[in-house]
């Protein structure tokens, strides 16, 4: 069922990915809202949405909407997640889902007792990149997963360079931003869930007020597979990637950590190098074309326990990193 959706945050992303991959899946676009009102006049202008707000309980209360995209600073989605859902409307919510895991699970729970669909947007799930890594491992190409490895650093474009860099309150730094992201497309290629972690962070003059701009983690999943992470936003030449090694082969991902349908994959054994097909969508797209399967019974890309399992291994590295000793992953799901 194509929604009807109301935008809560003035966002970047809204702006850059969601808004348009709404409107691709056929759904259409209410009404948004801003804190500011000339934020959200300019907007709703810009966006060609018909409406805007500075009242969360306006929109809605708004009968016709059906849906709501959270991608405000990650402090607000727990209270807006949980006010949509008693409101009844379906939640696609930005990552983190919150700032602590009870707080994340709250918002299940408001979205479970309501009824409602509750989905996270870890859109790399839709990648055909990712989808073709987990598709080899799954059919055992090669053979018993052994390790793993996430390739995320980059650099924050200027016009991103806001509370990410200086606001703990919002839940700015690195963790929260790309390693949630890596998690979950590592339980989503590897079918495991994370078990414990250890890490090191560093600041090496981006961010400040304690947050983090880069982060190595080691991140120990079922069945004894090791991962590693490295998340930045410092470096402006690196390239992303995500690889699986088991006992008969490796499969090699490069470029795939991204918001873009590109990025390559080889699956390499005793046979050689085999360029794996990767055709794909807009990410985005799938993320909304899933919400809105949901909606009529079928199953979002990344449901609130994704999230909830991101969150709780992203939390587990920034504890990890502060007391400098291995973290315990624990969801309690
Ligand atoms: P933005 O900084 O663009 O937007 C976040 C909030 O900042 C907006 O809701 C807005 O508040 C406020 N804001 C925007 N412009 C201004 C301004 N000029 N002055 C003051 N405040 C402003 O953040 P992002 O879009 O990058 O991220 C938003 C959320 O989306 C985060 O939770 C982030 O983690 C997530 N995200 C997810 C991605 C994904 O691929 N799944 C990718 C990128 C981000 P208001 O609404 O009150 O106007």
């Amino acid at each position: 069922m194509a929604a009807r959706w109301g935008i809560v945050g003035a966002s970047t992303i809204a702006r850059e990915w969601v808004i348009g991959a709404i409107r691709s899946a056929d759904g259409t676009i209410l009404s948004v809202m801003s804190s500011d009102v000339d934020r959200a006049r300019k907007y709703a202008a810009d966006n060609e949405i018909g409406s805007f707000t500075t009242s969360i309980d306006e929109l809605l209360s708004n009968p016709d909407i059906d849906a709501v995209d959270i991608s405000t600073t990650n402090e607000l989605h727990r209270d807006q997640a949980i006010a949509a859902a008693r409101a009844g409307k379906h939640v696609l919510c930005e990552k983190p889902l919150a700032l602590s895991v009870e707080d994340a699970k709250a918002t299940a729970e408001a979205a479970a007792a309501a009824g409602v669909v509750f989905a996270t947007n870890h859109h790399l799930r839709n990648s055909a990149t990712h989808t073709a890594i987990r598709d080899a491992v799954a059919a055992g190409k090669i053979g018993r997963p052994l390790s793993a490895r996430v390739f995320h650093a980059g650099y924050l474009p200027a016009h991103l360079q806001g509370w990410r860099l200086d606001k703990p309150a919002a839940g700015g730094g690195v963790i929260l931003d790309l390693t949630v992201h890596d998690v979950d497309a590592l339980r989503y290629v590897l079918g495991r869930n994370p078990t414990e972690v250890v890490a090191l962070s560093q600041s090496a003059g981006m961010t400040s007020r304690g947050l983090e701009d880069a982060v190595m983690a080691v991140v120990r999943f079922e069945d004894d597979i090791i991962a590693q992470l490295h998340d930045g936003i410092t470096t402006k030449f690196a390239e992303t990637g995500l690889e699986v090694h088991g006992t008969d082969g490796s499969i090699i991902g490069r470029n795939v950590m991204t918001q873009r349908p590109v990025g390559s994959v080889v699956l390499r054994t005793a046979d050689g190098d085999e360029q794996l097909p990767v055709e794909g969508g807009n990410l985005y797209e799938g993320v909304i074309r899933a919400f809105h399967s949901a909606i009529a019974g079928g199953s979002p890309t990344a449901t609130a326990q994704d999230g909830i399992w991101s969150l709780a291994t992203a939390l587990a590295v920034k504890k990890a990193v502060a007391i400098r000793a291995a973290v315990k992953v624990e969801t309690g799901l």
